[in-house]
């Protein structure tokens, strides 16, 4: 069953017998580090794959000779493979500079192309608008002859850059702008990475892309609505070249805009060349190696571009729904453990020794393991767990009071100590007789139940509390200075021992603090752990 208006498309297209098998391409242009909207691609593209059993080409859009990098290239298949994609081709899409050339030249001898002299600026002056045609080239009807020589003549070096072109000759009145006798190829000399001198004349995007996809045998060619417009002239291309059929088809879809944050390599370039962020892997980056470090589950990205889906209309889609996706995979697959961000130290009067309290790793795993959790005398627990003027049906600990230490006993308040400025600086509490965990015969009925570390036996870890990198938009200012400085917040916590034996990568819920992730940083001998994201959708203020 067809899931969206593109698998309509492809079942149509079984149906009627136009294609035996589906072929689809992600083609990044290798110049940044891969996003959450590309992964939208991915899983667009690799999606088709599986549900149909066809194939999928990961093709580097190279065209460019500009400061594309093995890194990047590295970056992006390290960030493909992470998402558990696999690609059946992979193509650079240089590697068709031969191919790009010899459709030019059949153009030329269909007199569907001809070389002409006018500069950028000249195109740009005769294209005509909307509303009136353009001017044809007094070179438009020069003969076949001339053009494919000058056309040789512009391969071989004997132009200067930018003044002589390749163009495509269709309808200077057409109604679509892109029609308007496009260009096709210019004169550029620069140091390409991967075929060095070798050209010194490059082809347009749309003119290279659908010869890219014909030359992969393409079905269907999915990309971004801006494309739209350039359909026509993709199509008029991949007819004209001669490329056996079928034909590849460009079908564009939705953008995938989240808010608060902003989806283009260009910006977060920006961000990384200016300093303003740890590098591309930031935890806060919304590319696919700074969320990965942040502790988002590949799954979860790939659970939230499905229910996101596929529209023929661009909108942007609340943060929260992200979080949300994580939040339900990592409520599934993490571990608990106790962590306390605000240590108040507890006495248990009536307690003495130690021992170690078997504790539930994660109550919603198919198989319910423990882990041993060191318990003594003198514990920390959270200083918001207690109140010395608690509110009314306040079920934490106050003097008085009882609260379940989560896996241990019940304790009772009895006495808080302060400072000379009031501050609780201790609580003498004592251990309820019988009230063990999972062995409780105390009859003390309690509401709350609270985390808590042992005081003598605990790790100290560096928590980083990440929150939006931009602020709110109002429309005018410059990206970068959108930039929160306060969306990386450092804070000293006490965590059980458990953590460490934790991996880097390795996530886990601190009960009721939120999910964390173990990062790769140590900072003076510390482990760091990068917040996920929240147990509950944060409260969102009225607009
Ligand atoms: P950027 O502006 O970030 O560089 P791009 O579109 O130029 O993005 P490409 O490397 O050309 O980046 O993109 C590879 C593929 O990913 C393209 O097919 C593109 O349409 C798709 N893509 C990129 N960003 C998004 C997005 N936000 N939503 C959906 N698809 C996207
Ligand atoms: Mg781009």
């Amino acid at each position: 069953m067809a899931e969206n208006f593109i698998e309509e498309i492809i079942e149509n297209d079984f149906a009627e017998g136009k294609i035996e098998q589906t072929i689809t391409r992600f083609p990044p242009e290798p110049n940044g580090y891969l996003h959450i909207g590309h992964a939208k691609s991915l899983c667009l593209n690799f999606g088709v794959k599986a549900k149909y059993n066809g194939r999928c080409n990961l093709r580097y859009d190279d065209t460019n000779p500009t400061k594309e990098s093995e890194e990047y290239v590295d970056a992006i298949e390290q960030d493909i493979k992470w998402l558990g994609f696999e690609w059946d081709e992979l193509h650079f899409a240089s590697d068709y500079f031969d191919t790009m050339y010899s459709c030019a030249v059949t153009l030329i001898k269909k007199g569907l192309a001809y070389v002409d002299d006018m500069t950028a600026e000249e195109i740009n002056a005769t294209r005509g608008t909307f509303t009136t045609p353009g001017i044809e080239s007094k070179n438009r009807n020069r003969p076949i002859e001339e053009s494919l020589s000058l056309f040789e003549d512009m391969k071989n070096g004997k132009f200067q850059d930018g003044t002589m072109i390749l163009r495509a000759k269709i309808d200077m009145a057409s109604p679509n702008l892109n029609m308007r006798d496009p260009v096709i190829y210019r004169v550029l000399r620069a140091n390409h990475q991967h075929t060095g001198d070798k050209w010194c004349i490059y082809p347009m995007y749309d003119f290279a892309h659908p010869i890219e996809d014909a030359s992969e045998r393409i079905t269907h060619s999915l990309c971004t609505l801006e494309f739209e417009d350039h359909r026509p002239l993709y199509n008029w291309y991949v007819e004209n070249c001669d490329f056996e059929k079928p034909l590849p088809r460009q079908i564009e879809f939705a953008w995938l805009n989240i808010e608060g944050t902003v989806l283009s390599k260009r910006f977060l370039k920006r961000l990384v060349e200016e300093g303003k962020v740890m590098g591309w892997d930031d935890p806060r980056m919304p590319t696919l190696c700074g969320m990965r470090r942040r502790g988002i589950p590949a799954d979860a990205i790939k659970d939230f571009c499905h229910r996101v889906g596929i529209a023929k209309a661009n909108s942007t889609v609340e943060a929260e729904y992200l979080d949300s996706c994580v939040r339900e995979n990592l409520n599934q697959t993490a571990n608990r453990v106790m962590a306390v961000f605000d240590p108040l130290k507890v006495v248990l009067t009536n307690y003495e020794g130690k021992e170690d309290l078997d504790v539930e790793d994660n109550p919603n795993a198919e198989v319910v393991t423990t882990r041993k959790v060191s318990f003594s005398k003198e514990i920390y627990i959270d200083r918001s767990d207690f109140a010395l003027v608690p509110p009314p049906k306040y079920h934490r600990l106050k003097v008085d009071g009882y609260v379940r230490l989560k896996g241990a006993y019940i304790i009772h308040c009895d006495e808080a100590v302060t400072d000379e400025s009031g501050k609780v600086v201790q609580l003498n509490c004592s251990v309820v007789e019988n009230s063990k965990s999972g062995s409780d015969t105390s009859g003390v009925k309690v509401k709350g139940v609270i985390q808590w570390v042992d005081a003598n036996n605990y790790t100290k870890i560096l928590v980083r509390e990440l929150s939006n990198m931009l602020i709110e938009d109002d429309g005018e200012t410059d990206l970068l200075d959108r930039f929160n400085p306060d969306s990386l917040k450092e804070i000293s916590v006490c965590a059980e021992k458990a953590l460490e034996n934790a991996q880097v990568g390795d996530k886990f819920q601190f009960m009721r603090m939120g999910y964390y992730c173990k990062d790769k940083d140590v900072q003076n001998g510390v482990d760091v752990y990068n917040s996920v994201v929240g147990l509950k959708a944060s409260f969102k203020p009225q607009k």
